[in-house]
């Protein structure tokens, strides 16, 4: 009696599928055209970007909020990620950016000059490319405001 190895092969898989974002649209929509809309509370005005649906502090109905789409960068950290969806892994700059105008912070790329990409410099949004990401969340990109690294 002979062993033999089962055969196997590798095959690739696609599939496209139709993907909702219910609540989130107006945001993402916002940011694909290149503004960032946050949520308030109007009980007691706390402002969060991204948007919350339901507030921290007093779990009432946030609403939409139009933010200015700059912001400061509060810590920086490279490092060779994929991107889901799109291009193999390489270096990436991320940081922790507080949005003007909000309450808290977020995790967003970089992009542009790494030199005046550190702590404490001013950002924003980077304008929308004519070539839209698989997904609107991958157009959250910052980009260094020049000459304003206090
Ligand atoms: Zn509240």
């Amino acid at each position: 009696m002979s062993t033999q190895t089962a055969l196997s092969v590798d095959l690739t898989l696609s599939l496209t599928y139709h993907h909702g974002f219910g609540a989130l649209s107006p945001f993402l929509t916002a940011l694909q055209q290149g503004s960032l809309v946050g949520s308030r509370c109007p009980a007691c005005g706390d402002v969060r970007f991204p948007p919350r649906r339901v507030c921290l502090h007093d779990g009432d109905a946030t609403e939409p909020h139009q933010l200015d789409s700059t912001g400061q960068v509060i810590r920086v950290t490279v490092g060779s990620v994929p991107i889901p969806l799109s291009e193999p892994a390489q270096d990436r700059i991320f940081a922790e950016i507080a949005v003007d105008g909000t309450n808290n912070r977020v995790l967003a790329r970089l992009s542009g000059d790494p030199t005046l990409l550190k702590r404490g410099a001013r950002v924003r949004l980077v304008p929308p490319s004519t070539t839209k990401p698989p997904h609107p969340i991958q157009a959250l990109i910052f980009e260094p405001i020049e000459g304003t690294l206090t």
